[in-house]
Order: structure tokens, then C-alpha cells, then sequence
């Protein structure tokens, strides 16, 4: 992996001089000053003495093991600040408290459900409007600006149909209308791909994904390079409470080492799956940046370093289709991605069951669209599965 894009508009701080695989493993990792213990202790307490230290008065407010995770998280996107929250909802909910009563936020329409609900069920009813739109019209983009919009959200690639936005464009034309610009990068992860380098503001991650990548825990971060966004948020994370546990920071460390690694086995599984189902009789399209022709090829090719462990696909006849899923004996039913095993979901009945049908088919997530988080299994092993599930 190039070491490049990681010094790019990004002051250089310690991390910076490791590269990525390197700092995956030692940035806010280094060991325990008291004990020389190699790994992160878990400190599992709700409050501190104030006797002999002021740096920690409530767990809420802050916990060592969480500053770790927050350095390594700043150090993975080089950002100069990380902020980690209790799940990806919970850091997404802390990042909208930058907004304000008649503000208006221009959303991505391809993006993940929960994001969906929160901007039209609950920010609706704070005075907040929000417009969905396809990103990767540019003009589209510039002509739904209003004088009253303070945020762009973007997520790249996006959930469940894998468009690829130019993250780069995007953030120069928000930054052009005083807005903010946010990526959720959480299908990338910092292994692929990192926004702030490309001149994005907020990067938001669901470290219950790849970041963690064994399926074991919930969690979310926040990550930035701006101090006033970073004050502001830090101020947000405590007085909303949305924190995580010691524990599950030290899960996130835990897999935060192996996340390189992971990635690019990822990437070869998902390359070589992609190709397999494009060939398959059963299958009308796969959408995959990897694909040459793909319609994000081009962009991914510029912003991410490999293409990513997730894909979805078309069937052509999708009558009984989660029955025929449910025959699948290697790859599991179920929702989440990101985790060492190979997970496959029914969009329409199960993760995006919360966007309302009629603006799902205007999206393109049809009732045939099955979307696949490829793991780290012997892609032999998972062909054959899905031939098998296929017929
Ligand atoms: C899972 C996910 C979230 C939400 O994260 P949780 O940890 O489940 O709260 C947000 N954005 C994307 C792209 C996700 O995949």
C-alpha cells in the first residue's frame, strides 16, 4: 500500500511518519507507561480519583482506553482529531448537532437506512429539511444548494448499490456554498480510502464494520482535522452521552490491527466473487467499482486504493429469493457487513426496509437486489455456495 496519500493537505504530525500497516499497530497503542503491558489496558471504571491527577474526572467525559482508540482512529484517516462513539447511529446523531433550527442538509439518496430514518423522522421534527438527490450528478448537486445549506452528506461507496462519488469535487463545491462536507466511509474503511486527505471536513465511520471486522461489538467515530468542528463535537459527545464502552474500544483496537491485512484479502475475495457472478446465468447485473465497467470505476480508481469487500447483484427472478438465500450453508443471512465471515442480506426486507418502497425502486433497489459483504473464507468455498444457492 502507497504511503502517499496519507501526508496529502494533512499537517504531519507523529503518526504520520509510519505508514499505514504500521500505524494500524502502534498509534495510540503504544505501551502501557505504568506496567510496560504490550496491549491497551482495560480501564473499567465509571469515575477517577481526583487526588492526584485532573486529566480524568468522569467516564463519560473521557476513558484512557477510548483516548487510545480515538488516536489510533485520527492516526488510520490521518486526521488530527477522532472522537469514537457508542455505534455508527450514535457518532451520526453527535455530527448533526452542528446543525441548527432552518438549516438544510443535501443528503446522498443511496445512503444507509438509518441515515434515512434520522434525517426524515427525527431531524424533520427539529426544523431541519433535508433533500435526497444522486451525487454523482455534479451539476444536480450545485443547482440544489440553498442559501440555507450547511451540510453535504456523502457516503462512498454507498449502501447497497455501490455508487462511487467524487469525493474530491463534491467537498471543493460545498466548500464553495459554505457548507460543510461529511463522508461516511464506512464501506472503504481507512485501509481504502480517506477523505480528508481529498479535502472532505468530517469523515464518520461504523467501527462495527471493518475497523472492528469480527462482528463483536457496536461502535462509531467521528474523525476531523478542524479544531472549532472538534470542540464543538467533543462538547456534543459528552452532553449527548452516546460513548462506548472500555470494552468495546478494546475490541476496536483489537481488530484495528488486522485491518490492512484484512482489507486486502477482502478486496481479492470481492474482485474474484464480483467476476463469478457477472458470468452467472442467474444473475442480470452486479455493481462492484472494481468492474471495469462499472460506472464508478473511474472515480474509485482515483480516491480508494483496491475496491473494496462489498458488492450487491441483480437476480433476474427474485420469486422466493430470501428462501433461496436461507440455502446458503458457507455465507450467513444476515444483515451487518464488514466481519471476518461473508454476509448476504435482502435490501428490500431487511436493511432498507425503512425507506419506503416507491423511493427504493426510484433508487434502484429492486426486490432482485441482493447485497453481499464478501469475507475472509476461501473464495473457492464461497463460489461454490453461491452456485449452489443460484442453481
Ligand atoms: C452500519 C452503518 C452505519 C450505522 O452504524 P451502527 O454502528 O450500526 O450504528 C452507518 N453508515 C453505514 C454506511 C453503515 O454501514
Amino acid at each position: 500500500m502507497g504511503s502517499k496519500v496519507f501526508t496529502l493537505g494533512v499537517q504531519l504530525r507523529p503518526g504520520d511518519r509510519m505508514r499505514f500497516a504500521t500505524k494500524a499497530i502502534h498509534a495510540g497503542q503504544e505501551p502501557d507507561p505504568r506496567t510496560g503491558a504490550v496491549t491497551p489496558p482495560i480501564y473499567a471504571t465509571s469515575t477517577y480519583s481526583r487526588k492526584g491527577q485532573d486529566a480524568y474526572a468522569y467516564a463519560r467525559s473521557a476513558n484512557p482506553t477510548r483516548d487510545a482508540l480515538q488516536q489510533s482512529l485520527a492516526a488510520l484517516e490521518s486526521g488530527k482529531h477522532a472522537l469514537a462513539f457508542s455505534s455508527g447511529m450514535g457518532a451520526i446523531t453527535t455530527a448533526l448537532t452542528l446543525l441548527k433550527k432552518g438549516d438544510h442538509v443535501l443528503v446522498t439518496d443511496d445512503c444507509y437506512g438509518g441515515v434515512y430514518r434520522i434525517f426524515t423522522r427525527i431531524m424533520s421534527q427539529y426544523g431541519i429539511e433535508s433533500t435526497f438527490l444522486d451525487l454523482r450528478d455534479l451539476v444536480d448537486v450545485e443547482d440544489a444548494f440553498r442559501p440555507e445549506t450547511r451540510i453535504l452528506w456523502m457516503e462512498s461507496p454507498t449502501n447497497p448499490l455501490m455508487k462511487v462519488v467524487d469525493l474530491k469535487e463534491l467537498a471543493f463545491i460545498a466548500k464553495a456554498h459554505e457548507a460543510l462536507s461529511v463522508c461516511d466511509s464506512t464501506f472503504a474503511s481507512p485501509a481504502l480510502q480517506n477523505p480528508l486527505a481529498l479535502g472532505v471536513d468530517l469523515v464518520v465511520h461504523s467501527t462495527t464494520k471493518y475497523l472492528g471486522g469480527h462482528a463483536d461489538l457496536l461502535g462509531g467515530a467521528l474523525v476531523m482535522n478542524r479544531d472549532d468542528i472538534h470542540e464543538k463535537l467533543k462538547f456534543s459527545q459528552n452532553a449527548l452521552g452516546a460513548v462506548p464502552s472500555a470494552f468495546d474500544c478494546w475490541l476496536a483496537l483489537r481488530g484495528i490491527k488486522t485491518l490492512p491485512v484484512r482489507m486486502e484479502r477482502h478486496c481479492d475475495n470481492a474482485e474474484m466473487l464480483s467476476k463469478f457472478l457477472k458470468d452467472h446465468k442467474a444473475v442480470a447485473k452486479v455493481h462492484y467499482p472494481g468492474l471495469p465497467d462499472d460506472p464508478g470505476h473511474g472515480i474509485a480508481k482515483k480516491q480508494m486504493r483496491r475496491f473494496g469487500g462489498m458488492l450487491s447483484f441483480e437476480l433476474r427472478d427474485s420469486t422466493r429469493l430470501v428462501e433461496r438465500l436461507k440455502r446458503l450453508e458457507v455465507i450467513l443471512l444476515a444483515e451487518s457487513l464488514g466481519g471476518v465471515e461473508s454476509l448476504i442480506e435482502h435490501p428490500a426486507s431487511m436493511t432498507h426496509t425503512s425507506v419506503p418502497k416507491e423511493q427504493r425502486e426510484k433508487q434502484g433497489i429492486t426486490d432482485g437486489l441482493v447485497r453481499f459483504s464478501v469475507g475472509l473464507e476461501d473464495a473457492q468455498d464461497l463460489t461454490e455456495d453461491l452456485g449452489r444457492a443460484l442453481g
